[in-house]
């Protein structure tokens, strides 16, 4: 993979070439390609979809469904009506919930892990109550690990729920996420699993049908995507037993005042007017991450990830403390520090006067930090545009830090 023609297809480099950007997981940086699709869908076929019987109509109908068949063979999936657009992957996972809820009884129990981003817990949680359901949290190791030999005490006949991440945005850890289910399968016959992917689609290769999981959330953003678009992958068996909890227009064949008739999977679960633009992106990120390899972006990013924690370890030693585990292997392009001495805000403040781009905070991590008995961390994450540089870079960042505090 070359690098500097990987950069150049990202717009952005050439206007701040100075930009060293460490925060995909937040946002990816969006190559031209992306942001040609969108445009042109604007500028040469901006029709609504699924109305329309014209021509420019039909144009704009063939990009939308041509950017789900797109996405379907990315996920794996078995068939396109298995992908349902939403605006990211914090609306599918509330998506998700509102669908699931009918199935949640009272004195039933959901399951969620320590590591989740607040949209994969608070919509359990939120549901969990509602429902008069137990809510239960799958303990984390000191090293970030899901303790999964805890699965067997949480996971029961009464689970209907359980919601995990494939990679965890804060530590970059790549959980098992076949494994799981397939234990998971074992212990709860009618436990439904959903899988937050946002971490992990566009940095590892996946198979919804593989790990088996019913639904699966990930934002189009973080994937060299535009913003405002994400999808629900779920298994059509289940979909078609689903009712709609959004509704309005395209979404309905036909109504009156006594009678509904909902459309097909997907329709029924998308009503109103969609991201058209974004779906479209979408499809053309896809495109374009397909036309790199997923395996070679693999490749770099856990290059460099071990130079980036050999350079921090030989740099900082015990004055910068790297959370979780340092397994190369078992992480994806990030990773979530703490710097002697220097609040995380402020490790993001001052490099960031420096161009280098990086996040802080609780990360959207509350439960995970809790777990790690930290009140704050710096994240670092990496794409395939990222070079040793970018890093060489970040190290003189955070010296400089440590000179002048
Ligand atoms: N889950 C994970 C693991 C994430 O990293 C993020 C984004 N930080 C989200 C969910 C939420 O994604 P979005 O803001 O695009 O809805």
């Amino acid at each position: 993979m070359d690098i500097a023609t990987i950069r150049q297809a990202f717009p952005i480099f050439t206007k701040y070439p100075e930009l060293v950007y460490l925060d995909s997981a937040a946002t990816a940086l969006k190559p031209e390609s992306v942001i040609s699709a969108e445009m042109a869908y604007y500028q040469s076929y901006s029709a609504n979809i699924a109305r329309g019987i014209y021509p420019m109509a039909e144009e704009a109908t063939l990009a939308f469904e041509g950017a789900r068949a797109t996405v379907a063979r990315f996920l794996d999936a078995s068939r396109p009506e298995e992908i349902i657009f939403t605006a990211g992957t914090t609306a599918s996972l509330n998506l998700a919930s509102q669908l699931l809820a009918s199935q949640i009884k009272a004195g039933d129990n959901i399951v969620v892990t320590a590591l989740e981003h607040h949209s994969n817990f608070l919509a359990w949680k939120e549901l969990a109550k509602s429902r008069n359901a137990e809510f239960r949290v799958l303990p984390i190791d000191e090293t970030g690990l899901l303790r999964l030999e805890t699965l067997p005490d949480l996971v029961d006949a009464r689970t209907r729920i359980v919601a995990l991440s494939a990679v965890s945005n804060v530590l970059g850890l790549i959980n098992p996420v076949r494994d799981i289910i397939a234990t998971v399968r074992t212990l709860a016959l009618e436990a439904r699993v959903v899988v937050d992917a946002a971490q992990l689609v566009g940095h590892l290769p996946l198979s919804v049908q593989e790990w088996d999981a019913d639904l699966v959330a990930f934002s189009g953003h973080k994937l060299f995507g535009p913003t405002g678009i994400g999808v629900l992958y779920g298994k059509f068996a289940l979909l078609e037993t689903l009712r709609p909890v959004v509704f309005g227009g395209g979404m309905v064949l036909d109504a009156c005042a006594t009678d509904t008739l909902y459309k097909d999977v997907p329709a029924r679960f998308e009503a109103g007017t969609p991201n058209i633009a974004g779906a479209i992106g979408l499809g053309a990120a896809l495109d374009f991450i397909s036309s790199v390899s997923l395996d070679a972006i693999h490749d770099h990013e856990q290059k460099l990830i071990a130079y980036t924690i050999e350079a921090l370890k030989k740099n900082f030693s015990d004055a910068l403390t790297i959370l979780g585990t340092q397994e190369v292997s078992r992480k994806s392009g990030i990773i979530s520090f703490t710097l002697e001495g220097v609040h995380p805000h402020d490790v993001a403040q001052l490099l960031g006067d420096q161009n280098i781009c990086i996040r802080a905070g609780l990360q959207c991590a509350a439960p995970l930090h809790e777990s790690l008995r930290l009140p704050a961390s710096a994240r670092i994450s990496l794409s395939l545009y990222n070079t040793e540089a970018d890093i060489d870079q970040l190290v003189a960042g955070l010296k400089h830090i440590r000179t002048v505090l």
